[in-house]
This record gives C-alpha cells, sequence and structure tokens, in this order.
C-alpha cells in the first residue's frame, strides 16, 4: 500500500514521502490537538501548509466525507440491524460525532494529497536508514 494515496489518507503521513508523520499526536481523539500538524515534514521537509489557510478547503471535503459516513451508517442502521427511522437517525447522529476527529483529520490527509503525490526518491533519500 506504500506508495499509494491512500496509504498516506489513512495512515496520516506526509502525502510525499509516506514516512513522516503529519500530526503533533498521533491520536485523534487527543481533542485538544486533533488538528495540530508539523509545519514540515520529518524526513523529506516538505511543507504541509502549502499556503496560508490551505486547511480551509479541507471542509469542502469533510461535507462529501461526513455525508458518506452518515449514509452507511443511516443504511446499516435502517436496513441491516433493522432500526425504527428515529433510531437510525439518532444512530446517524451519535456515529458522525464519535468519528468526529477521525473524519476531521482524513478529510485534510484527502484535500493535501490532492495537491502533493508520492516521489520515491524523496521516501529512499534517508538521513536514517
Ligand atoms: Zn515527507
Amino acid at each position: 500500500m506504500k506508495g499509494t494515496k491512500i496509504y498516506s489518507i489513512f495512515t496520516s503521513t506526509c502525502p510525499v514521502c509516506h514516512r513522516g508523520e503529519m500530526y503533533v499526536n498521533s491520536n485523534a481523539y487527543n481533542i485538544s490537538e486533533t488538528l495540530d500538524m508539523h509545519e514540515r515534514c520529518s524526513h523529506c521537509n516538505t511543507k504541509y501548509k502549502i499556503e496560508p489557510s490551505f486547511f480551509y478547503g479541507a471542509m469542502y471535503v469533510s461535507y462529501g466525507v461526513g455525508i458518506a459516513v452518515a449514509t452507511a451508517a443511516f443504511i446499516l442502521a435502517y436496513w441491516a440491524a433493522h432500526f425504527s427511522l428515529f433510531a437510525s437517525f439518532m444512530t446517524l447522529v451519535a456515529v458522525l460525532v464519535v468519528l468526529l476527529p477521525l473524519i476531521a483529520r482524513v478529510s485534510r490527509n484527502i484535500w493535501i494529497n490532492m495537491f502533493l503525490s508520492y516521489d520515491s526518491t524523496k521516501a529512499k533519500a534517508s538521513k536514517n536508514d
């Protein structure tokens, strides 16, 4: 999986080298640090915040991700678990709230991966291999 955008998106690693961690705290549920990112990649020195307010665009992505998660939660609750309409809706809301930190991070990861791509030479050029 290393070398694919999916890898960077789900492991929160640098979109260019897939080695450096993008977030200060690897646990998204440490709420005060959910969106705290390193300035640059510790491995390839890529600047994550490409331009001022770069990650505001991730809000558009999170809207799409949120809809996808909500739809999946509703379908599972209503058709698979046979909850009532009201219970299915409450399940949808609960799932969105619980997954909020993860959705926020995955959205940022998708967003930055739309602008930066994997570079195998930067991934290999290593100071600690
Ligand atoms: Zn990197």
